[in-house]
């Protein structure tokens, strides 16, 4: 920005004049009396005046100078005694005193010879041109001091009325018009230099203001001299008022953490030796003990030589930003703790819950195998039994929901081919179709490949067919159709003949625990599979949606990300399996071992194996107990409890792996902890099967009778 463009502020100017017209009035005063006295012995000794008159004039000058210190130093005192512009006033009055105290010198001499006036005229031009340093801040100031001082020795000169004289009038009048210009040039040369300074500290103070603002501090370091420059908010990041010290290389590092001095002398050396800039966080200690966390960035300065001649930099305050991520951290380990808190809260209400289910269904469902019991006991035990099916599923989906509101849910989201799915489910749904004489049947596109989590994506499928099913009619079917939707999503959609629902109540659908209406109408169920199969669907990246006309029926699908789908993939696949296959029970006696401590579940499992005739069962209500017969013994299949007291399952299971005799014997685990990643862990520790209470007699029959027929080496009691 040009001096020209920018001026300095007018009342700013008017002060800088008054004050530099003050400050030179001592100065002014001193050499003025010393030149009057000097000159007035010159012209005594010369006999050019009377001492008489010389002392006449000196004692005018004396006056006049008298009265300029005295504003002096009232303005020095008390600047405020008088405005600005009155001050302003006075001092330039004072100028015009002096002036003419001077310009009265040559009217004190008489009058002949014109030589006399040389050395007067000689001082006068040497004083007005001095004037021009102390009064060339204001332009009228000098005229004011000139002018009378010049003026009165011009008439003089022209008083003699000699060619001489005329033309030392004519030179000296020109003097006084160079005076004048002079004036004018010095007053405009001090008002760029105020608007420059003006300009600058202006600068510096938004810079400043910005600093402050921003807490951010600049530094400049010399290694040469150990010269160190800060900025005002350095200071105050440094804990220390603005400017009260003079900071030096001690002064920045005595307050620095002594943990991170040594990592900040390397960031520095570094920066130093391989020519980097450096960014660098550290602790403080202020002056009043509170710590605060900095951050300063910066490089060196080359000299062509290649030596580091200035360091520049900045640092910044980020105590507020350590804080908000300290707590950041800590409200994130806090959740973290909590989730863990609620998932081991959700982990042992799913086992203590099902424990005595076990117990409830194990037993109900042994009684409804009882020939002794009446016609109204066994419909009474069917009851007994619906009620505390009900009441499992319940639990399972209260439990599941839970898991999944509360983000515990580990999805392994994975390439899962779709038909592979759709056919177990049919399977597992086969046995209910029948029930209710409902056909099932599967088409549409074979070998595609989603990006979902299996048995997930096998719970959405079968509370969709299960649904399918229960709300059908007598007779009716469900048809279960694959087909691509766009270029990079997959429909899996299953259509009913059931009742329909009502359009006006689709929304509701979704609802936990609204079941609409279908509570009165005997259909079991608990009000949650569709909120949770919605909810693990979305999870995976899916939607699922419905239409519905009723009397018509209803088709549920369900969309996932297509993955891929193979080159022999083909649409309108046939007609899905519906049959399980039950392996035939071997005739042979086989030895089966089952370790468990709880009495009630013991009894329960010698119950169910007990109607196996080719079964003997030995039973362990210890680990130990259940190590040693499993040794001695060497059983064909071994019952294993997980939660079991000193070593749990997963111990006995690695003892009975390490024994080169018994480690092929299979291991069935039978456990009430029932979360997933429970029966995962359980799969990958070597259990050839996990099952979880309440054991499902029919399934667990089937189950023992496979490995029992898969493990040939039995042995006879
Ligand atoms: P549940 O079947 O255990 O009651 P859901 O969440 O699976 O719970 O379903 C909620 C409600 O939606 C059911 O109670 C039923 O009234 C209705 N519904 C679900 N599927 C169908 C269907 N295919 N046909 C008719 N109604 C259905």
């Amino acid at each position: 920005m040009s001096v020209e463009l920018y001026k300095a502020d007018v009342t700013y100017v008017q002060a800088e004049q008054v004050r530099q017209l003050g400050d030179g009035i001592p100065a002014a005063a001193i050499g003025s009396l010393l030149i009057a006295v000097i000159t007035g012995g010159l012209l005594t000794q010369l006999n050019i005046a009377a001492p008489i008159t010389v002392m006449l004039w000196g004692g005018l000058l004396a006056a006049t100078q008298f009265i300029r210190l005295f504003l002096w130093a009232v303005y020095r005192r008390t600047p405020n005694t008088f405005p600005l512009k009155r001050w302003h006033g006075l001092m330039r009055a004072g100028v015009l005193l002096a002036g003419c105290a001077w310009g009265a010198l040559p009217l004190f001499l008489l009058p002949g010879d014109l030589s006399r006036l040389a050395i007067p005229a000689f001082v006068i031009a040497g004083v007005t041109g001095a004037a021009l340093a102390g009064l060339g801040s204001d332009r009228w100031s000098v005229l004011l001091f000139c002018v009378p001082a010049i003026l009165p020795l011009i008439v003089r000169l022209m008083l003699e009325r000699t060619d001489v004289g005329m033309m030392t009038a004519a030179l000296v009048s020109l003097y006084l018009g160079y005076l004048a210009l002079a004036g004018r040039r010095s007053e405009r040369s001090f008002r760029g230099t105020l608007a420059l300074r003006e300009q600058v500290s202006q600068q510096n103070a938004a810079l400043n203001q910005a600093q402050q603002v921003s807490q951010v501090g600049s530094f400049e370091w010399h290694p040469l001299s150990g010269e160190l420059i800060w900025s005002e908010e350095h200071f105050r990041l440094w804990g220390l008022l603005p400017n009260a010290v003079v900071p030096n290389f001690e002064l920045f590092r005595q307050p620095i953490h002594t943990d991170d001095l040594i990592q900040l002398d390397h960031a520095l050396k570094t920066a130093m030796n391989e020519k980097t800039p450096f960014d660098i966080s550290y602790r403080i200690t202020w002056p009043d003990g509170s710590v605060h966390n900095m951050h300063s960035r910066g490089e060196f300065i080359y000299s062509d030589h290649g030596e580091p001649i200035k360091l520049t930099g900045t640092v910044q305050n980020i105590t507020a930003q350590v804080a908000a991520e300290q707590a950041l951290i800590a409200a994130r380990d806090e959740a973290e703790r909590a989730n863990q808190a609620k998932s081991e809260f959700l982990s042992s209400m799913s086992h203590e819950l099902r424990t005595p289910m076990n117990a409830i269904l194990g037993f109900g469902q042994l009684l409804e195998f009882d020939d002794a019991l009446s016609v109204d006991h066994k419909d009474n035990v069917r009851e007994i039994l619906k009620a505390g099916h009900h009441l499992l599923q319940l639990i399972n989906d209260v439990l599941d929901l839970a898991k999944i509101e509360s983000g515990h849910i580990d999805l392994s989201l994975e390439p899962v081919e779709v038909c592979p799915v759709v056919d177990e489910c049919l399977r597992l749904v086969a046995t209910m179709a029948d029930k209710r004489d409902v056909q099932i049947s599967h088409n549409g596109l074979t070998g595609a490949v989603v990006r979902a989590d299996r048995t997930r994506l096998k719970q959405a499928l079968l509370n969709l067919l299960s649904n399918g099913i229960k709300y059908n009619r007598q007779g009716g079917s469900v048809q279960l159709h694959v087909a691509l939707a766009g270029t990079d999503r997959l429909r899996i959609q299953i259509t009913d003949t059931g009742a329909g629902i009502p359009a006006a109540r689709l929304d509701e659908l979704f609802e936990p625990f609204n079941r609409l209406d279908a509570e009165n109408s005997g259909i079991e169920g608990t009000g949650i599979g569709l909120t949770i199969t919605r909810r693990i669907v979305e999870l995976m990246g899916g939607t699922v949606a419905v239409r519905s006309e009723v009397g018509v029926g209803s088709c549920f699908w369900i969309e996932l990300p297509l993955d891929s789908i193979s080159a022999t993939a083909q649409d309108e696949a046939g007609i899905g399996d519906s049959t399980v296959l039950i392996q035939p029970r071997e005739s042979k006696k086989h030895l089966v071992l089952y370790i468990e401590d709880n009495p009630a579940n013991l009894k329960l499992v010698a119950q169910i194996l007990g109607r196996h005739s080719n079964i003997h069962l030995l039973t362990a209500h210890t680990p130990e107990l259940g190590i040693e017969l499993a040794c001695s013994r060497h059983p064909d299949l071994i019952l294993l409890d997980i939660n079991l007291p000193g070593m749990d399952g997963y111990q006995v299971l690695e003892v009975l792996k390490a024994d080169l005799f018994v480690k092929d014997i299979p291991v069935l685990a039978i456990t009430a902890n029932a979360m997933p990643r429970d029966i995962e862990r359980g799969k990958g520790a070597g259990f050839v099967e996990y099952l979880t209470k309440p054991l499902e007699v029919a399934q667990f029959d089937r189950l023992v009778d496979q490995l029992l027929g898969a493990n040939k080496s039995s042995s006879g009691d």
